[in-house]
């Protein structure tokens, strides 16, 4: 983050507290909840978690949000680690919700002793009939007014296992008239015989969200707990609990989800994508998560730098999935090797080249004055790209056409002579000569010339499979629109080209390594790939549909 750049609302309140000497040190924290993999929003949040403690000092915590035993595991504990830790942030301590339950129980049983806490006996459907509504009051429970002795006796026998799931809940103590719905008696506990990844079998009461995140958060002594949005109204029910508890006062924060055009961001409906097979798992390309953006080539500073420069927000917005691109695009600028590989072959016969073959050396990366330049095999019979040939072309069409001139990459001019058919009347190939004066590097010719081809020799070309992805939903916001938002996948978000030429440097392709294929796109090496054959995921285009905004 620039230093020019105008600070963030969480940046200016920091700053006023550092100033006020009201923190000596920040400390922040991400806390997933680990039932699923971690997306895009998630990589703003940990941007601005680790970002702060980063510029100002401290440090921040990474805390798995544990307490519900149902939809975790720890298959996504690992992945949760490793995406962060890929983005390039360290955690200070890695925690767990439910390492606390023991001191969350002491918390319950020390409100109930206050009077602040009580054991209903009522369903889950009585409470929420008598919630009343945001413009009416809600109704006491009858199981209100219990003595403290027979709340902590019936609290105590939740633990121990008497009760059936959903028969009994522990729930605050505070008014049922209360103009915030969550400040209605919020439940605290409820019984789940449930086996936790963690604590096994131990416990079969777990804390509602609202009695772990606050306290959690004190227990670590956080000083900045930054959520989304739609945390505001729990903000009142944080700070009561710390404040009857008398704990240490961490703070609550909000900031706009990050949310993105063409896709879906919540953990509930990515899994509906992997377990319908809408997409191959959660590592898939065209998922909106850490690992199917790093499988499909997007670098960990690229999401970084769309973090920063799309910023942090009070108010639910939509950013233009075009940005994040322009970001992958700036930075495999800098880093993509440069590659020739055709795509749809057309044949070309050099008529004149009796050399048989040679070497050109190619540059890696123009834009990296340090990236050195490989070799590239030249001989009489080459590929290009069917389309960059046209028998009747228009008027400034400097690609091949006949009687036309086009350089080849980093090798010679040739002049199209002849175009061959097959029986059909369908071109196969074309008679080319080539101007032995005009190399690159050492051209004498003193012939200009408008286009620049990419090819490959045939008898040197390697294959691979090559896998294109487009936007996984058609519309921008799929969430937003009227019906199922599985009813707007694209359906047309991949193409697989089965088997394209390439030279024979690709041979020799890292999957850590990020590829140009000149004039196509950016390309990294996928997982499948095998000693039987690469396969290689178009990361973006070349083109770039996005402008930022100036000032
Ligand atoms: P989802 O709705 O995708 O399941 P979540 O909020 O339930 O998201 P958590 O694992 O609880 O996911 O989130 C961990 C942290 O990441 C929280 O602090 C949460 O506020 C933040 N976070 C999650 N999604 C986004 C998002 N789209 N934009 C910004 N922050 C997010
Ligand atoms: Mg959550």
């Amino acid at each position: 983050m620039s230093e020019e750049k105008s600070l963030n609302f969480l940046e200016e309140l920091i700053d006023q507290d550092l100033k006020s000497g009201r923190y000596k040190q920040i400390v922040t924290r991400f806390p997933p909840e680990p039932n699923g993999y971690l997306h895009i929003g998630h990589a703003a949040s940990i941007v601005l978690n680790f970002g702060l403690t980063a510029r100002y000092g401290g440090y921040t915590n990474l805390r798995f949000d544990d307490t519900n035993p149902v939809t975790e595991e720890t298959e996504y504990v690992e992945s949760i680690k490793n995406d962060v830790k890929w983005l390039g942030f360290e955690w200070k301590n890695e925690l767990y919700a439910s390492d606390y339950f023991d001191t969350l129980y002491e918390y319950a049983l020390k409100l109930i002793r206050l009077g602040l806490a009580y054991v209903d006996d009522s369903t889950s459907e009585e409470i929420a009939s008598m919630k009343g509504t945001p413009t009416e009051p809600g109704r006491n429970s009858a199981y209100r007014d219990r003595t403290i002795e027979e709340n902590l006796d019936l609290f105590e026998r939740m633990r121990k296992g008497e009760f059936p799931d959903g028969s009994r809940t522990l729930r605050a103590r505070i008014d049922m008239a209360h103009t915030n719905m969550l400040m209605r008696d919020p439940i605290l506990y409820r019984i789940k015989h449930a086996h936790h990844h963690r604590t096994g079998d131990k416990w079969c009461i777990y804390p509602m969200y609202d009695f772990a995140h606050g306290q959690s958060d004190s227990i670590e002594q956080v000083t900045h707990s930054i959520c989304t949005l739609e945390f505001v109204p729990h903000r009142e029910l944080y700070d009561w609990l710390i404040e009857k508890l008398e704990i240490y006062p961490s703070h609550q924060y909000e900031f706009a989800r990050r949310n993105l055009t063409y896709t879906v961001m919540s953990k509930r409906k990515l899994l509906q994508l992997v377990n319908e097979k809408h997409v191959s798992g959660w590592d898939d390309p065209r998922m909106p998560t850490i690992s199917g953006m790093r499988r499909r080539g997007y670098t960990a500073a690229a999401i970084r730098e769309f973090c920063d420069r799309a910023g942090i927000a009070r108010r639910d917005n939509i950013v233009d999935v075009g940005l994040l691109e322009f970001c992958v695009r700036e930075d495999l600028n800098k880093k993509a090797l440069r590659r020739m590989v055709v795509f749809d072959p057309l044949k070309v016969v050099i008529t004149n080249y009796e050399k048989g073959e040679e070497m050109v050396l190619s540059e890696n990366n123009p834009e990296d004055p340090n990236g050195g330049e490989r070799e590239v095999p030249f001989s009489a019979e080459l590929y290009i790209e069917r389309e960059d040939f046209m028998e009747n072309p228009p008027k400034k069409y400097f690609r091949l056409a006949p009687g036309q001139m086009v350089r080849l990459k980093s090798a010679y001019i040739i002049r199209c002579d002849e175009v061959i058919r097959d029986a059909a009347g369908n071109i196969t190939e074309l008679h080319c000569s080539y101007i032995p004066e005009s190399k690159s590097g050492s051209d004498t010719s003193g012939i200009n010339v408008k286009g620049t081809l990419h090819w490959v020799s045939v008898k040197h070309a390697i294959t691979a499979e090559l896998r294109l992805y487009d936007r996984l939903f058609k519309v921008e916001d799929p969430s937003s629109e009227e019906s199922d938002f599985k009813e707007y996948i694209n359906p047309d978000s991949l193409q697989v080209l089965k088997s394209v030429f390439a030279e024979p440097a690709l041979k020799t392709a890292k999957f850590e390594d990020a590829y140009q294929f000149i004039r196509k796109g950016y390309f990294v090496l996928d997982k499948d790939s095998s000693t039987s054959g690469m396969v290689f995921n178009r990361t973006v285009g070349l083109k770039d549909g996005w402008k930022p905004q100036k000032g």
